[in-house]
């Protein structure tokens, strides 16, 4: 019988639906993984009951009155899970010499210090959190570097680069005649419709995804395709890949979950069904592979798969990530920043679909681009255009 070492896991987002896939995953393979560390930002009963199905050490939660009632129901329960709360918390478990691996699975900026600390402190780490990564680039590369950390892309196009890409490439455009990244994007919800039929529509509309079921912020980035925009930025940074290096291409089926084009006319692709278990099971046992329970795609069933090339036009949020790649410095924090006041707004009911797009250009318009050498300067920049968004939302 094989022998593995017992790793164990903070799943940063652990109720969310990256977290519980991740959960699923882990379920199956309790001779590889323990449960070091859960976090939730207020859905205590869901964390509750994570608690005593995987028995982590330390349950997280975003404040006081959270953690007192999470405690409440810990101790009702006979559980010796401590309970701690707020961000310098989601630091601790991200660090901690308990933890070997961290999923990065918290929604939005809020994820960035945690993802952060476990890049500092020389952890494996299974980025899904693709907006930390997006806002803080060179920041977060250089601690992977000097730590000696392991970074491992969840997100399934990049997980599926990351599996199409020599083993011992360095950057894409040195090496290996790699001579392009294809990253494939379902085109989301609104993909046939025309762009002036947007103004009114429903986040509930704008949430319907139709190949993956996903938090509701990365839904509505699938709708804008503020969502591929950013899978580029984090294309760029993870594969060191130029702007002109990745192309994106509309694949309606979510099939193909992206490829590598060489230089002798080979295009590799990974392909399987749409279940972030896949990319998950792969960058978790990684270089092993293990059973996600994702069934393997039926071709014949599936029959025809369909490409497109994206039209600017109609999606202005992708052009709007390509400008803030190209620009640097902190454009991709500032676009970032306005992305995620604007689908808040737009999820809210307080402005419509089609300012979401509107919103991220001005303020990438009227706030200049800086260097940003670290953390504080970056999260500078970061409020200044939420400021400037909510101010642009209100007025
Ligand atoms: P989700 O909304 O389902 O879950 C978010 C998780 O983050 C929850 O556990 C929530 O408690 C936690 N959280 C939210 N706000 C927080 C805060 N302020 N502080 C601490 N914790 C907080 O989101 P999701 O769909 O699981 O996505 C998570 C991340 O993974 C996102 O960055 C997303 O872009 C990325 N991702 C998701 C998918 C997917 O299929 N869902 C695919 C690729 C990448
Ligand atoms: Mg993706």
């Amino acid at each position: 019988m094989q022998k593995h070492s017992l790793q164990s896991i903070t799943i940063l987002g652990s109720t969310g639906s990256i977290g519980v896939s991740t959960l699923d995953v882990v379920a199956r393979h309790p001779d590889r993984y323990s449960v070091y560390a859960l976090t939730a930002h207020s859905k205590v009963d869901a964390l509750a009951e994570q608690c005593a199905r995987f028995h982590p050490q330390v349950a997280v939660v975003g404040t006081a009155e959270a953690a007192s009632a999470l405690t409440a129901l810990l101790k009702k329960a006979g559980l010796k899970t401590a309970v701690s709360y707020g961000p310098a918390a989601l630091c601790d478990v991200s660090s901690a010499a308990g933890c070997d691996v961290v999923m990065a699975a918290i929604v939005g900026a809020a994820g960035l210090p945690s993802a952060l600390a476990a890049a500092q402190a020389g952890k494996k780490i299974l980025l899904a959190n693709k907006e930390a990564l997006v806002m803080s680039g060179q920041i977060f590369m250089d601690a992977i570097h000097e730590s000696g950390a392991t970074l491992l892309p969840i997100d399934s196009e990049h997980n599926a680069i990351f599996q199409c890409l020599p083993l011992d490439y360095a950057r894409v455009p040195d090496s290996h005649g790699i001579h392009k990244i294809l990253l494939t994007a379902s085109g989301g919800p609104f993909l046939r419709r025309a762009v002036e039929s947007l103004a009114d529509v429903t986040p509930e509309e704008a949430v319907a995804h139709p190949n993956w079921s996903m938090g509701r912020k990365i839904s509505v980035d699938s709708a804008t395709m503020m969502n591929k925009g950013l899978e580029v930025i984090e294309a760029h940074w993870l594969f060191g890949a130029a702007a002109d290096q990745i192309e994106v291409v509309i694949h309606p089926q979510s099939v193909i979950h992206s490829m590598v084009s060489y230089a002798d006319g080979s295009v590799l692709a990974q392909l399987g069904n749409p279940d972030m278990r896949t990319p998950i099971a792969h960058a978790l046992a990684y270089p092993e592979r293990i059973a996600s329970g994702v069934e393997p795609i039926d071709l014949a069933k599936i029959a025809e798969l369909h490409f497109l090339r994206p039209d600017f036009q109609q999606f202005p949020c992708l052009k709007l990530a390509f400008d803030a790649l190209r620009a640097g410095g902190s454009s991709a924090a500032l676009l970032n920043a306005a992305n995620e006041i604007a689908v808040e707004a737009f999820l809210d009911r307080k402005i419509g679909f089609r300012k979401i797009n509107e919103l991220i250009a001005t303020v990438m318009a009227k706030i200049p681009s800086t260097s940003v050498k670290d953390l504080d300067a970056l999260l500078e920049q970061d409020q200044r255009a939420r400021d400037l968004a909510n101010s642009l939302i209100t007025s």
